[in-house]
């Protein structure tokens, strides 16, 4: 056989592997989709001796417990000893009557915006960004925060590189690029880059990942698309004007229903759901009506809208800015006005949130500021201005586990998260003292002892 035939005979098996589907994802798109979970932890076993755990559920410590991990998973928890299997390596971490909890939840997290400023975001080499956000992704995992969810952003390397073990970092639940319409929240061209011509290169936001446009129903469809190709577990679009986008005021409803529609299609096909970045009454309605499964914000909701939130089920996700967060923004400008009106509406968010017994997720959105993400659990603590202490945790931990959950099988660390109890992934924190009784222990990472993501030890500060 000549080699041209050889060739072409290797071509065609090629084609047709691929054509049946034989070739594995992996294999033949190796930089596309979800990375495997960290499998560095596969025979790590690590034994809590005498810990009283929170588990995420309930409100209250259980009594002296020891909790086994073995892999990437709580394999036991008992009241009585534990036996070591002598065979294997195993860490031991005496409690000391300690506090163990699941790891903390963070669900409007932007890994990618954190720490730099708009301005750097626009402008910056992606490599520079990519680089601050995987130390940016260690000092959250290391403030105890083992999951985030990444509501827009061009996340999908930081998460490959932290599930391969490459960097230290929370699991991430990538929303991808934010959908906007033209001039909605995430559009930051300038005015000169209008008119779009169709089939024009793309804006620089574009080009990053970070948002990206459409305009129509088929447009929308085919920008959804490309995220979950590119392995976003749930998607996010942007409903109503923002804060920190240029061109879009705080009372604008951006994308029709028709729009919303195509989108929330595209990802109940896709077996995942659509979220909305949404403060008005009228932006989170057409939302609900298009079969959008949970709203982001929420700032300047009023009752009707609360009670309807409730009625169909749909989650909030929101937040307490801090009021430093307008700080991003200059003095004067119409962001920083939009940031006002916003936090304006927080008690009345919360005080509908509760009344109406909302399904709330807990969330921080901090974005543009090192400073104020190394303040992520203070403003988690903060939220015992409206809830208690019990309720805050159990809130950014199994309710927040919850939310992630419809993600189903796009889902990419299948697994229980949020929890202590048998079988569930082993993202744990000892903490020094009782956080039910003391939140403010969550604040300062010096308070928490070990923290454990997916079986692997980060920190233990116990060891001798
Ligand atoms: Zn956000």
């Amino acid at each position: 056989m000549s080699q041209k035939l050889k060739r072409g005979k290797y071509r065609s098996v090629i084609l047709a592997a691929l054509l049946l589907g034989l070739c594995r994802a992996g294999q033949v798109q190796p930089a596309l989709g979800a990375a495997p979970s960290a499998t560095a932890a596969a025979g790590a076993v690590t034994l809590f001796q005498n810990v009283r755990i929170f588990d995420g559920k309930s409100g209250t410590l259980s009594g002296s417990r020891n909790v086994l991990v073995r892999g990437n998973k709580i394999e036991s928890i008992a009241t009585g000893p534990i036996p070591i299997d002598p065979s294997t390596a195993t860490v031991l971490i005496d409690g000391g009557g300690r506090t163990l909890m699941p790891g903390l939840i963070d669900m409007h997290w932007h890994t990618m915006m954190v720490r730099p400023t708009p301005a750097q975001l626009l402008t910056a080499d992606i490599g520079y960004l990519n680089l601050v956000a995987g130390a940016e992704a260690t000092d959250t995992l290391m403030r105890g925060f083992t999951t985030v969810r990444d509501v827009g952003g061009p996340a999908f390397g930081l998460k490959r590189a932290i599930d391969e073990g490459a960097v230290a970092g929370p699991r991430i639940f990538p929303s991808g690029a934010m959908i906007t319409v033209t001039s909605g929240h995430g559009d930051f061209r300038q005015p000169f880059e209008v008119p779009r011509t169709l089939g024009a290169p793309q804006s620089r936001g574009e080009q990053l990942g970070a948002a990206m446009i459409a305009d129509s129903p088929d447009e929308v469809r085919v920008r959804v698309r490309e995220q979950l190709m590119l392995g976003a577990s749930q998607i996010k679009l942007t409903a109503g004007g923002g804060v920190a986008s240029p061109h879009s005021p705080l009372d604008v409803s951006t994308f029709t229903e028709a729009e919303l529609r195509a989108a929330v299609e595209a990802a109940d096909n896709w077996g995942t759901y659509v979220t909305v970045h949404a403060y008005t009454p009228a932006s989170i309605q057409r939302a609900i009506a298009a079969g959008v499964k949970c709203i982001e914000h929420g700032h300047l909701m009023d009752e009707p809208t609360a009670k309807l939130i409730a009625e169909k089920g749909i989650w909030l996700s929101t937040q307490a800015f801090p009021d430093e967060m307008a700080d991003a923004f200059p003095p004067g400008s119409s962001e920083r006005a939009k940031a006002l009106e916003v936090f304006a509406g927080t008690d009345r968010t919360f005080a509908l949130a509760k009344k109406y017994k909302i399904k709330t997720a807990f969330g921080t959105d901090i974005l543009f500021s090192e400073s104020l993400a190394q303040r992520q659990g203070e403003l988690l603590a903060k939220w015992t201005r409206w809830y208690t202490a019990a309720e805050t945790l159990v809130m950014a931990t199994e309710t927040n586990a919850e939310l992630l959950a419809l993600s189903g099988k796009r889902n990419p660390y299948p697994g229980k998260l949020g929890v202590v109890e048998e079988g569930a992934l082993a993202d744990l924190l000892l903490v020094d003292g009782d956080p039910i009784t003391d939140i403010k222990l969550i604040e300062d990472p010096k308070h928490l002892l070990v923290i454990m993501k997916d079986g692997m030890i980060y920190k233990n500060a116990l060891r001798k």
